[in-house]
């Protein structure tokens, strides 16, 4: 498996709880490699387009009101299978539903405030990571 990308964010819920560093230290300690990041309170037009295959659902417009509520912390990861690896770490959408000892299941309020997000495979995190990175360094 060759190395690749994925898009993580640090939601506003957990920014907000102070979860930031913990949060980074797990992606870390996963062994996945941080090569870029950014914190940011995201405009509504930034949310909409970063969630686009979202906006027909019935969550969307509570969605960006929730995303657009604080900052949030957007990190580019590195490693051999790190989309998959990420995802896993992240546990289910809903908390209700996610393995014991995932971040969801230890840190989400709810299905929506759900602490993080990870790309869900190679084509939405390429998309993402020029979403947000386009033009910035990457280590
Ligand atoms: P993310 O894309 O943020 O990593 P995900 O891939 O697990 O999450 P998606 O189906 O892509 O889940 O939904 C995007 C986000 O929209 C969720 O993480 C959550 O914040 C919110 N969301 C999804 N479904 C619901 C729902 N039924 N009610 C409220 N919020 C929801
Ligand atoms: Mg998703």
């Amino acid at each position: 498996m060759a190395s690749e990308r994925t898009l993580a964010i640090v939601k506003p819920d957990a920014v907000a709880r102070g979860l930031t560093g913990t949060l980074l230290a797990r992606i870390e300690s996963e062994g996945l490699r941080i090569v870029a990041l950014r914190m940011v309170r995201l405009s509504p037009r930034e949310v909409e387009g970063f969630y686009a295959v979202h906006r027909d659902k019935p969550f969307f417009s509570p969605l960006v009101a929730f995303m657009t509520s604080g900052p949030s912390v957007l990190a580019v990861l590195e490693g051999e299978d790190a989309i998959r690896r990420w995802r896993a770490c992240m546990g289910a959408t809903d908390p209700m539903e996610a393995d014991e000892g995932t971040i969801r299941r230890t840190y989400a309020e709810s299905k929506q405030r759900n602490a993080v997000h990870g790309s869900d495979g190679p084509s939405s995190a390429a998309f993402e990571i020029g979403w947000f990175f386009r033009g910035l360094d990457l280590a």
